[in-house]
């Protein structure tokens, strides 16, 4: 599917748009929102076979298995995560969930990085582990030698974000691939944090990548979606059949359409995130009454080398423990104007979030002093608003504790 030529702004803008005809002679410059659940076949065909329907060929049955929206964003997904293969799915959860299960058998384990996205957490623990009997050692993935030390003949799966959420650790995924290789084992990454405009696991040695797209890849907090990408015929193959006969899961045409749309400013967008979110971190750290920043881009970070080898840039997302207790982080939200309180990043607009209350309070109190999320600590998605309005906002923040 992969056989992309361009840099990745060009292929972000039109890759897998052209030559998807609405009509016989019609040259639509953008993919149309095909609604269409099902499609006419020419005639009776005894030798036809859902397998080699080809809808590159203009060939398709039926939506859930393949459609003409979605195809077009798949094949721009697996142009610019650097993939043969790419599927869009309902969500990011029923890509990693679907990842997952293309890679697990009962009695099998995993590694998985104790920092992961708290959905992909539950579901490790919750489903494959209390229903399917799939094991889940989780490490400190920031050091690959607890990695090694957690591999057993049945790992199956080494699943792995970096940075993470939301403390922005990282974990070295060249060497990790060596690790899962050594094993067999299958190395999955969710590349959400980032995106694959500054950071593509699968050059680094990952089997599978996941993102979801409601952050920003379709960037404008308007679609719930999810993509995976992967260069492994074997395990496409496997995951193309979950996702179409085994849990029929996949990105509707309206939301494949956004996405599409969203991915032509990826670039764009992403390089204004990382700038705003350097000089965003750059304000907070100098400020007494921050006790820490956290942002690869930041040289204090502990693994500030390691990102500057493994990623093209730092991303948009950051996170800032106020020297305060909750009333003065809640008075610092109150006084923001341009960071709404609200889960999820990685759209145009900034948003500052507080997971002790919000996307982490479903831990436990011991579970969040482990991990370092204090009440102090907030995580702030940096959008693409002018660098200004957002500094002189957050010194307000900052005098209103
Ligand atoms: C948001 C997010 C997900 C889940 O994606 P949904 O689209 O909400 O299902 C998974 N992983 C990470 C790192 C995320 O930020």
């Amino acid at each position: 599917m992969n056989d992309s030529v361009g840099h990745f702004e060009t292929l972000a803008v039109t890759y897998g748009e052209r030559g998807q005809r609405p009509a016989e002679g019609v040259e639509d410059v953008a993919v149309p929102v095909h609604l269409a659940s099902t499609y006419a076949v020419p005639d009776i065909d005894p030798d036809a076979s859902l397998e080699t329907l080809d809808p590159d060929a203009g060939e398709f049955f039926y939506s859930r298995l393949s459609n003409p929206t979605r195809n077009a964003l798949e094949h721009r997904l697996a142009a610019l995560c650097g993939g043969d293969h790419a599927l869009a799915f309902a969500s990011g959860t029923a890509a990693i969930v679907t990842a997952i299960s293309a890679a697990v058998e009962p009695g099998d384990h995993v590694v998985a990085f104790e920092d992961l996205y708290g959905g992909t957490k539950s579901m490790l623990t919750r489903f494959f582990e209390e229903r399917l009997g799939v094991t889940t050692s989780f490490v400190d993935a920031r050091d690959t030698d607890e990695v090694a030390a957690a591999m057993r003949e049945e790992t199956a799966l080494v699943w792995m974000e970096s940075p993470t959420n939301p403390l922005l650790r990282l974990c070295d995924m060249e060497a990790i691939a060596a690790i899962a290789d050594e094993y067999d084992a299958t190395f999955g990454v969710d590349n959400t944090f980032v995106g694959p405009y500054f950071q593509r696991p699968l050059e680094l040695g990952a089997d599978v990548v996941v993102h979801s797209t409601t952050k920003y890849l379709n960037g404008h907090s308007d679609s719930i979606g999810g993509a995976l990408a992967t260069n492994d015929d074997v395990y496409a193959e496997e995951v193309t059949f979950l996702q179409r006969v085994g849990m029929g899961n996949m990105l509707a045409p309206f939301d494949a359409y956004l996405t599409l749309r969203g991915l032509k400013t990826l670039p764009l967008r992403m390089d204004k995130h990382a700038s705003n979110a350097q000089a965003v971190a750059e304000f907070l750290e100098a400020d007494s009454r921050v006790s820490a920043v956290h942002y690869p881009g930041l040289e204090s970070h502990p693994q500030h080398e390691l990102a500057t080898r493994q990623m093209s840039g730092y991303g948009g997302v950051l996170s800032v423990e106020l020297d305060t207790d909750l009333d003065g982080v809640a008075r610092f939200v109150a006084a923001l104007d341009h960071f709404p309180l609200a889960v999820s990043l990685g759209g145009v607009e900034s948003l500052v979030e507080h997971p002790a209350t919000m996307t982490h309070s479903p831990l436990t109190q011991a579970d969040r002093d482990f991990l370092g999320i204090t009440d102090g600590l907030l995580r702030i998605s940096v959008g693409v608003e002018h660098e200004d309005d957002l500094l002189s906002d957050l010194a307000r923040g900052l005098d209103a504790i």
